[in-house]
C-alpha cells in the first residue's frame, strides 16, 4: 500500500486514499477478484487506475460512456498516464493503431466500449495484449436489475475468456441492491471476489426533505440563497422541466434545460453551457448527469421524488464531488408517489419485477417520512453504516424536532388498523381516528368503532405524518399494488403490549391551527335547518331528511 500511495501522490497529487478506496485497492493488490460498490464521486477510477499503474502490461478497461471515456483518457494523459480507448468514433485503421501500441506496453490503461466486444476479430486483436486486469466500470450495466442494463456487458465474461491468460478481474458500481451485485459477480464469472460497500456517506453533503411547502417558493428560495453558484434542479417528467425552466427564466435565474425529449446537438449545448458556467441552473430530467462531471455543483434539488433511492442518491451525489459544503433538497408531495407509481406501470411489464420497484419506491417514500438522520438513513439502506448522526441534515438540525414519547399515540393508530381489519390504506385510517364524517368512513360503518374519533384533536394530514414516520420505523408495513394496505408488523405488536415504547424526533411546535373540520361543520348545520323545517311542518326531522341524505349532501 506504501506504493500506491506514493503513486497516487506522484500522479494526482493527494495526500491519501479515501477509507473506502484503501480497502478496495489493497484487495486488487491481493490478486482477488474485486466489487467496488461505492457512490457516484466516491472515487473508483483510481481504484483500479492506482492497481493498473503497479501492474505489467495493460489493464483493460470496459467504460459505457464514450464521453466518459474521453474524459478519462484526457484526465490520464493530463497526468502522464499513459491511456487510450477505442470505440465507434474511431476508424478501423485508428483501432489498430491502437492496438499496436498497447500490445507494445505502450499503455497501461485501454478503455474500450462494450460494443466492441460484440465483434470475434476485435477480440482476437486484444488477446494479443498482456493483459493483468479487467476493469469493469458502471458494471450494473450487466444486470436487468439495475437501471441501465447494456446487453453488450454480458460480453465481457466473453472478453475475459478469449485471453491467454485469465486476467484479474474488478468491477465498480454506485448501484447496491443485493440483486444488481448477485449479477455482476455472476455475469462477470468474478471468482470468490472480495465485496465492499464504502464510502456512502458523503460528509460535505447535507441532506434536506421538505414536505408540504409550495415547491417554487422553496426553490426560488434555494436559488437565491446559493447566488451565483452551480445548480441541478431534477424533475420527473420532460413537461415539469420544460415549464419549470420557463419559470425560471421568467424570475430573471440564468437556467438551462435538459431531457431526452430534446435533440442530441441541444442536449450537448446545454450540457456545455452548465459545464462552462453560461447556466447557473440545470432543471433537467434524470436523463442528465451520467458521464457529466463538474465539480462545483453546491446544490441538486430534487422538485419531485424519484423513484427509488439508488437514482435519488446517484443524482443527489452530482453535488459537491469537490469535497465542499452542498446541499441536497428534496421537495416532496404525495402526488410524487402517484406519478411514480404511474411510471412503474408504464415501463415495467412483468410483475414480480414490480412488485420489487413499488418495494424499492416505498423505501424512498420512508426516506422522505424517517424522522431519523437522513445521511445515516442513506448509509444504512446501502449496506453499511455510521456511527454517529451527520448532525447537519434537516432532521439533525431541526430545533422542531425532539425525542418524545408517542406510544400512546402509535397505540391508538395500531388498534384502529386492527379494528379496520387491516384491509385499508393510511388516508381512511386517519380520517377514522379524527372522527370525520366523511361518505366512505360512514358507509362502511367505522363511525361505530371504539377507535373512531380517537385523535380528534389532531389535523388529519398530522395523522397521516405519524402513519408515514411509523412505516418509515418498520411498526407498519404498507402492501405493495397500486392501493397500499396498512398492515402491522410484529413491531407494532410489542408496542400495544406495552411492552416497547416508541420515542421518536417528532415535530413538537404547535401544529397550525387545526383546519376546520367543514364536512362536519356543515353536517351540524344542515341538522339545525332540518330541525326548523320539521317544525314548521309539524312532521317528524327524519321525514324531513333522513341522516344518510344529510351525510351524503355533505
Ligand atoms: P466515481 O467514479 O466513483 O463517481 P471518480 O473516480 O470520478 O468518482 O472521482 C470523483 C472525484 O474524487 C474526482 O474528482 C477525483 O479526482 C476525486 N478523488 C478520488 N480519490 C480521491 C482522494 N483519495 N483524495 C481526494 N480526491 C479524490
Ligand atoms: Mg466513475
Ligand atoms: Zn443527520
Amino acid at each position: 500500500m506504501a506504493e500506491a500511495r506514493e503513486l497516487l501522490k506522484k500522479y494526482y497529487g493527494y495526500g491519501d486514499f479515501r477509507e473506502g478506496q484503501k480497502k478496495v485497492i489493497a484487495s486488487i493488490l491481493e490478486g482477488r477478484d474485486t466489487l467496488g460498490i461505492m457512490p457516484t464521486g466516491g472515487g473508483k477510477s483510481i481504484c483500479y487506475q492506482i492497481p493498473a499503474l503497479m501492474m505489467s502490461g495493460t489493464t483493460i478497461v470496459v467504460s459505457p460512456l464514450i464521453s466518459l471515456m474521453k474524459d478519462q483518457v484526457d484526465g490520464l494523459d493530463s497526468i502522464g498516464v499513459p491511456a487510450a480507448y477505442i470505440n465507434s468514433s474511431l476508424s478501423y485503421a485508428q483501432v489498430e493503431t491502437r492496438i499496436r501500441k498497447a500490445a507494445r506496453g505502450e499503455y497501461k490503461l485501454l478503455y474500450v466500449a462494450p460494443e466492441r466486444l460484440e465483434s470475434e476479430r476485435f477480440l482476437e486483436l486484444l488477446s494479443e495484449l498482456t493483459v493483468p486486469m479487467v476493469a469493469v466500470d458502471e458494471s450494473h450495466c450487466v444486470s436487468q436489475w439495475g437501471h441501465d442494463f447494456r446487453p453488450s456487458y454480458m460480453r465481457i465474461s466473453e472478453l475475459v475468456s478469449h485471453l491467454p491468460v485469465r486476467p484479474q478481474l474488478s468491477a465498480f458500481t454506485a448501484t447496491a441492491t443485493d440483486q444488481v451485485r448477485d449479477d455482476i459477480v455472476k455475469h462477470l464469472k468474478l471468482r470468490e471476489p472480495g465485496v465492499f460497500v464504502t464510502g456512502f456517506a458523503r460528509e460535505n453533503l447535507s441532506f434536506t426533505v421538505v414536505k408540504g411547502e409550495n415547491k417554487r417558493d422553496v426553490l426560488m428560495a434555494t436559488i437565491r440563497e446559493n447566488g451565483d453558484d452551480s445548480g441541478i434542479v431534477y424533475a420527473a417528467t420532460r413537461k415539469e422541466v420544460d415549464q419549470l425552466c420557463e419559470y425560471l427564466l421568467r424570475q430573471g435565474v440564468a437556467a438551462g434545460r435538459y431531457h431526452a425529449g430534446m435533440s442530441d446537438k441541444e442536449r450537448a449545448e446545454a450540457q456545455e453551457q452548465f459545464l462552462y458556467d453560461e447556466v447557473r441552473v440545470m432543471v433537467a430530467s434524470n436523463a442528465f448527469g451520467m458521464g457529466i462531471d463538474k465539480s462545483n455543483v453546491r446544490y441538486v434539488v430534487h422538485y419531485n421524488m424519484p423513484k427509488n433511492m439508488e437514482a435519488y442518491y446517484q443524482e443527489a451525489g452530482r453535488a459537491g464531488r469537490d469535497g465542499e459544503p452542498s446541499d441536497c433538497l428534496l421537495l416532496f408531495s404525495p402526488q410524487d408517489i402517484h406519478i411514480q407509481k404511474f411510471l412503474i406501470e408504464q415501463s415495467v411489464g412483468d410483475p414480480e419485477r414490480q412488485a420489487q420497484e413499488y418495494r424499492r419506491l416505498q423505501l424512498m417514500a420512508d426516506y422522505c417520512h424517517t424522522p431519523q438522520c437522513l445521511q445515516r438513513y442513506i448509509v444504512r439502506y446501502f449496506g453499511g453504516d455510521t456511527e454517529s448522526d451527520c448532525g447537519q441534515c434537516s432532521n439533525c438540525s431541526s430545533p422542531d424536532l425532539q425525542l418524545t414519547d408517542i406510544t400512546l399515540e402509535a397505540q391508538q393508530i395500531f388498534s384502529c388498523v386492527r379494528r379496520m381489519r387491516e384491509r385499508f390504506g393510511m388516508t381512511l385510517v386517519a380520517s377514522v381516528l379524527k372522527g370525520s364524517r366523511n361518505k366512505k368512513v360512514l358507509e362502511l360503518g367505522f363511525d361505530e368503532l371504539s377507535t373512531y374519533g380517537l385523535m380528534k384533536q389532531r389535523g388529519e394530514k398530522d395523522i397521516v405524518d405519524l402513519i408515514q414516520m411509523l412505516v418509515a420505523e418498520g411498526y407498519l408495513q404498507l402492501s405493495e399494488g397500486k392501493y397500499p394496505v396498512l398492515k402491522l408488523t410484529p413491531k407494532a405488536g410489542t408496542v400495544l403490549t406495552g411492552e416497547e415504547r416508541v420515542v421518536q424526533r417528532v415535530r413538537v411546535k404547535p401544529a397550525a391551527p387545526a383546519v376546520k373540520d367543514v364536512e362536519a361543520e356543515l353536517f351540524d348545520a344542515l341538522r339545525q335547518l332540518r330541525t326548523e323545517i320539521a317544525k314548521r311542518e309539524g312532521i317528524p326531522p327524519y321525514i324531513v331528511f333522513p341522516d344518510s341524505t344529510l351525510r351524503e349532501m355533505c
